[in-house]
């Protein structure tokens, strides 16, 4: 464990899992250690040899493969490579220039929306890899070999960055290690309050912490079990003063009736609780899905309002909002956002071009500011 001062276990969430299993030969790893002194003895631990084999057999008996895989933490080792490029490079859409790594996979909370529940729906567990040194070990190598590219690496794409920090405590090891690059920022991307490391750490540099943001009557209707928006607020407020550097995303944006007055108390709300001077950005996402996704979310949870309005699919198969509606959407909510500060830096995720040009007015690529954010 890198000699760093992490929150003290009298602060940890209460997420508590079912049963924790462990890989043959995971104990020897300091995180593990960790993690193990973080969570209660009384939980019961169970060895397993190899991952597939597990998997097979635990999501066999299962009604709800997904959501009971939240209760049960794995801990394992990652063979492969962790270093990937975003999957947003998709047919169509405009990408922004980044990387991921997936230390996790599934997350403890449970949005509608959440894409994992088709993309982990056979995953019987929450998935922790414990090798970190190999990855911080592979990072190294790749921003030695490429000095001249700039890499903006997120964790965020299969589970949150941050819910289970208290519990698994990873950015011990990847704030020390991304202070120290030339050519690398790291993004936290998260929905949760968990910012007691970050906080307790004295080194800001290189690290980018971003928050998804929803009116608080979406984030009750379709992001079950995380922080409210007032906690998550509160959270990018603490990170600012301590002089990391915040972003947010507004994402998937969900236009229930009456969108239009719930985001423009939102980016109220957003902009008299911070120093917006000091917010980096603030990125537009609309409500995409593929078409497998769809009954996965109306049996999980048949409360949904994600299908009251029509949705097409795009060049890359996902399901949009339609385009006028869609631009309409931007057009309004970078309005908003653009009226209570001109320099704020406003862009668009996943996107197309045409959508890009429509709303903004630029093609990503000919504005300066913005490939300065893509170059970042
Ligand atoms: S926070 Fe993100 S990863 Fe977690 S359930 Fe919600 S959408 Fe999925």
């Amino acid at each position: 464990m890198p000699n760093n001062t992490i929150g003290s276990s009298s602060t940890l969430i209460d997420y508590q899992p079912e049963i924790i299993l462990l890989e043959d030969g995971v104990e020897e790893y300091p995180l593990v250690q960790e993690i193990l002194s973080r969570l209660p003895s009384e939980i019961p631990r169970k060895k397993f040899q190899d991952i597939s084999t597990l998997t097979e057999q635990m999501r066999s008996s299962q009604h709800d493969v997904f959501g009971e895989g939240k209760k049960r933490l794995a801990l394992s080792r990652f063979k492969g490579s962790f270093l990937k490029k975003c999957p947003g490079i998709s047919p169509g859409m405009v990408c922004c220039n980044y990387y991921v790594v997936n230390l996790a996979k599934n997350c403890i909370y449970d949005c509608s929306y959440c894409f994992l529940q088709d993309f982990l729906g056979n995953n019987p567990m929450q998935v922790a890899y414990v090798n970190v040194e190999d990855l911080l070990g592979e990072l190294e190598e790749v921003f030695k070999q490429y000095p001249d590219r700039n890499f903006r690496v997120g964790t965020g794409e299969l589970t949150d960055s941050l819910a289970l920090d208290a519990t698994i405590p990873y950015t011990a090891y990847l704030l020390p290690f991304f202070n120290q690059q030339t050519n690398a920022v790291l993004e936290l991307k998260t929905k949760s309050d968990q910012v007691a490391n970050l906080l307790n750490h004295s080194d800001p540099t290189n690290i980018i912490v971003s928050w998804s943001l929803n009116p608080q009557t979406i984030i009750d209707l379709e992001e079950k079990g995380t922080p409210s928006l007032a906690q998550r607020l509160e959270s990018a407020r603490a990170c600012i003063d301590k002089g990391y550097r915040v972003g947010f995303h507004f994402d998937p944006i969900i236009l229930i009736p009456g969108w239009e007055e719930a985001y423009r108390q939102l980016i109220d709300i957003l902009f008299d609780s911070l120093p917006i001077a000091k917010v980096e950005w603030v990125s537009l996402g609309s409500f995409r899905y593929r078409p497998s996704l769809k009954h996965i979310i109306k049996n999980r949870h048949p409360e949904t309002r994600l299908f009251t309005s029509e949705h097409l699919p795009g060049k890359d198969g996902k399901f949009r909002y339609l385009r006028p509606l869609r631009n309409h959407a931007y057009e309004t909510i970078r309005g908003y956002l653009k009226s209570r500060s001109e320099e704020l830096s406003v862009y668009l995720c996943m996107e197309t071009r045409e959508i890009w040009e429509g709303v903004t007015g630029k093609t990503p690529r000919s504005d300066k500011k913005l490939d300065q954010f893509f170059d970042l």
